[in-house]
């Protein structure tokens, strides 16, 4: 740099002309500002830098030979030399997995998983748990649906229906079924998660139409 403009311990106050080594001796270099979109390679000049956001859920290394050297773990090459392996390693993070599985699949209500990945497929609801019949047709559905092999998870707990529908959002299982007031009659209310449409339907009808989700996935 034969004239440079560089600071001058002063708010909007700059020195013009200066010559590194004449006016200033250089104690250390280093980048001055961040990379921005559009940049050309700092190597070669070419192409152009293009910013992006990315969730990490995995890593590669590459190690070299410094655990190789440490462990002695060597292979002979076609000379017969003795060398270093070369390592690396990957992973993939299944906590931040999920975690951005999450951050992709959710509304301002919850949790929406993805049915292949779900921790269960359904999510059976009665409204009222002292209810016989909600608890007897809701048990019912949660035996039969276990008999197909659809693992379901039934809220039997004694709370009020806005706070059982308000988890089931928030725990974000693919498909809902409320058991209500024309349990009696067959009907229960299904809801699939991803979409918030509500149907009234047999209960024979969900089951048929759970068990076509999940062949699909
Ligand atoms: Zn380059």
């Amino acid at each position: 740099m034969p004239s440079g403009v560089c600071g001058a311990n002063e708010a909007d106050y700059h020195v013009r002309r200066a010559v590194p080594g004449r006016d200033f001796a250089v104690h250390r270099t280093g980048d001055f500002r961040n990379a921005r979109e559009g940049d050309r390679c700092p190597r070669c000049g070419q192409g152009e830098l293009r910013l992006g956001r990315g969730i990490e859920v995995g890593h590669v290394f590459k190690l070299g030979t410094k655990y190789s050297e440490a462990l002695g773990a060597a292979y002979l090459d076609a000379e017969g030399r003795e060398r270093p392996l070369l390592m690396g390693c990957y992973g993939i993070g299944v906590s931040r997995l999920l975690a951005a599985i999450v951050e992709q699949r959710h509304d301002d209500k919850g949790i929406v998983w993805p049915a292949a990945i779900a921790p269960y497929r359904a999510h059976i609801v009665p409204v009222s748990a002292r209810d016989e019949t909600q608890k007897r047709v809701a048990e019912a559905l949660y035996e039969e649906l276990a008999r197909l092999g659809i693992e379901a998870l039934l809220d039997d707990r004694d709370e009020r229906a806005g706070v059982k529908f308000n988890d089931a959002d928030l725990i974000g299982i693919p498909y809902r079924i409320v058991v209500g007031k024309q349990a009696g009659e067959g009907l229960v209310e299904y809801t699939v998660r991803a979409d918030g449409e509500k149907r009234l339907l047999t209960v024979q009808d969900v089951i048929a139409r759970i068990r076509e989700a999940a062949a699909a996935t």
